[in-house]
């Protein structure tokens, strides 16, 4: 049996646990990134994390390999972040070494969005699915792409960046700094901003009185019957279902998988990102294609981590015996 530790060191917090090839997590534990600091303290912090996760699993073997799911941009050969904007003392510095020389078993890693879509392909809601495409919907927008139990990264690794496909010409302003990207229409933050504009003018709404106007309030809101809140999850939908249209023209997949924060919104979200996807499309483009929310829950980014490391082991997702064979 494998016994992997699977580490997503995330921009608010850090989650390790201890999981095997089939899925299955052992024991898990969660701190926030703040309390672990950055640079060395982080990665001693995480460490202690990793070991007292073995120890509290009862697992008899030694752990056999190391995933590790990262939050922002990967220099895989190099083994390092190399943009991340919530711990710049983690860019550029050597994280596959550190690790290795500390466990002494391989280690791989990804940044967070390719190890989701990883994850949810080998153990989530695209598993025995030969090509998923993955979205992240959350602070920031993002995706992966599986192709028979293996990220499709593409040239220079930014493989299914999904959320900086422009989707309205001249829409709101992104944090990359273009305009109308899907990012900038369907993210956490971008939901907000519209529920605001909308609260201040629509004061016969629910949204008007709200303090809160997070994406899983607007949602509980729609839920009980707010009519404006449920057009903001028509138009994310809109918009959401416009950027799924583009990937399903692009990869060609069995299934689309919804995953990150907002997608808690579930079918207030996923419907209209269905008829919009489909709208989007010819037919022939559409047809069969199953569009739908994350399994993994919370637990994505540790079953992510360990998918990541199965798949440079070269070891198949559950219930997968050898790679597909096309055009024999
Ligand atoms: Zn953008």
């Amino acid at each position: 049996m494998e016994l992997i530790a699977g580490i997503d060191i995330g921009g608010t917090k850090i989650a390790v646990g201890v999981g095997t090839e089939v899925g299955a997590v052992l024991c898990r534990s969660r701190r926030a990134t703040a309390e672990c600091g950055d640079g060395d303290a982080l990665l001693e912090a995480v460490s202690r994390m990793v070991e007292e996760a073995l120890e509290e699993s009862g697992a008899e073997g030694p752990l056999t390999r190391i995933g590790l799911a990262l939050p922002g941009p990967v220099d895989r050969s190099r083994g390092c972040l190399v943009g991340s904007l919530t711990l710049p003392l983690l860019n550029f510095r050597d994280l596959r070494e550190y690790f290795e020389e500390r466990f002494d078993v391989p280690v791989a890693l990804d940044n967070d969005a390719n190890a989701a879509a990883l994850g949810e392909a080998f153990f989530g809601a695209g598993q025995g699915a030969p090509v998923v495409a993955y979205f992240t919907v959350s602070t920031g927008v993002g995706g992966g792409i599986v192709s028979d139990g293996r990220l499709f990264r593409g040239a220079r690794g930014f493989a299914g960046e999904f959320g900086h496909q422009t989707i309205l010409p001249g829409g709101p302003r992104c944090l990359c700094g273009n305009y109308g990207c899907l990012e900038a229409l369907v993210s956490g933050p971008a939901i907000e901003r519209r529920a605001r504009q909308a609260a201040a003018s629509h004061p016969e709404s629910r949204l008007a009185s709200a303090t809160d106007l997070s994406a899983a309030n607007v949602a509980a809101l729609a839920a009980a019957g707010d009519v404006i809140a449920q057009r903001i999850w028509d138009e994310t939908g809109y918009y959401l279902g416009i950027g799924v249209a583009h990937a399903i023209a692009a990869v060609d997949p069995d299934i689309v998988v919804l995953g990150g924060g907002v997608t808690g919104a579930g079918a207030l979200l996923l419907a209209p990102t269905q008829r919009s996807a489909e709208r989007h499309l010819p037919a022939y483009l559409s047809a069969g294609i199953r569009i739908e929310i994350a399994h993994l829950e919370d637990n994505v980014g540790i079953l992510g981590a360990v998918a990541l490391a199965l798949e440079s082991a070269g070891i198949d997702p559950p219930g997968v015996t050898g790679v597909r064979t096309i055009n024999e």
